[in-house]
């Protein structure tokens, strides 16, 4: 419902050019749960979450903690506690982990900035060690980290992953996920996106299968995976 805390998605669609991507798509997360998107490569999950962010022109209606961001740009979607963690982990090559991680804080005064960063070096005792290192040097799995600490300087309350295990070795998967519970542990609401269908639903509360542009199953995540179709669409025999 339109009073709902956390987010709420409605009928949300977006086309590129004339080809519509992704097709009245509607789903909630409320605070202190994982929502878990799982679908093939090209069903539209990464632009459902560029969309719900306000990087994309979309119909349909996106709100966070009951207000309505259609006419809200990405920025200020930020600021009002709507975060995203790209595919693509865009970092600043050239520029310190530190450095990296204060672009993140929006609008944010001093003070709060130095507890924003003891927050998230709490949270990635990796980070605050290689602190000073260029982030174009750091491991696939320290890059995922300083994309997720980047996204919680701004103290979001709903947080957006698009596949944050992707190219990653397995200790390191697990490693990310442990942090995305702990996150959901302290209220947040969380949006996964994943191809690693397995990994998503071990740790979500519900989980929605996305085909085509739309979705197709929603339910409990432990529901959804011990669907006969799904094992055998997106969870293989492992
Ligand atoms: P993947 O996991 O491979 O990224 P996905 O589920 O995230 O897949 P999207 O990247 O959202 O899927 O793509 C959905 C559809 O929209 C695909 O058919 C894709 O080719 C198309 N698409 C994505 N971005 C654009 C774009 N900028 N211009 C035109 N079509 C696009």
């Amino acid at each position: 419902s339109a009073s709902a805390t956390g987010l709420a998605i409605e009928a949300l669609s977006v086309a590129y050019d004339k080809v519509e991507a992704v097709h009245g798509v509607s789903l909630q997360v409320a605070p202190g749960t994982i929502a878990a998107v799982i679908g093939a490569n090209g069903a539209g999950k990464s632009t459902l979450l560029n969309a719900a962010m306000g990087l994309l022109p979309a119909a349909g209606t996106v709100r966070l903690d009951g207000r309505d961001l259609r006419r809200v740009p990405a920025e200020e979607r930020v600021a009002a506690g709507l975060s995203l963690v790209s595919e693509t982990r865009d970092l600043f090559s050239a520029m310190a982990v530190e450095d990296n991680l204060r672009l993140g804080a929006f609008r944010r005064g001093r003070s709060d900035l130095e507890e924003s960063l003891e927050a998230v070096y709490a949270r990635f005792p990796r980070l605050k060690e290689r602190r000073r290192q260029a982030a174009g040097t750091l491991s696939g799995g320290e890059r995922q980290m300083l994309a997720m600490g980047r996204a919680l300087m701004s103290r979001p309350r709903v947080l957006m992953l698009d596949e944050p295990s992707l190219g990653l070795a397995p200790l390191i998967v697990r490693e990310i996920f442990r942090i995305i519970t702990a996150l959901r542990a302290d209220g947040v609401a969380i949006l996964l996106v994943e191809q690693n269908a397995r990994a998503a639903l071990e740790v979500a509360d519900t989980g929605h299968v996305m085909e085509l542009g739309e979705i197709t199953m929603s339910g409990p995540a432990a529901e959804i995976a011990a669907d006969g179709r799904i094992i055998e669409s997106y969870l293989g025999l492992g």
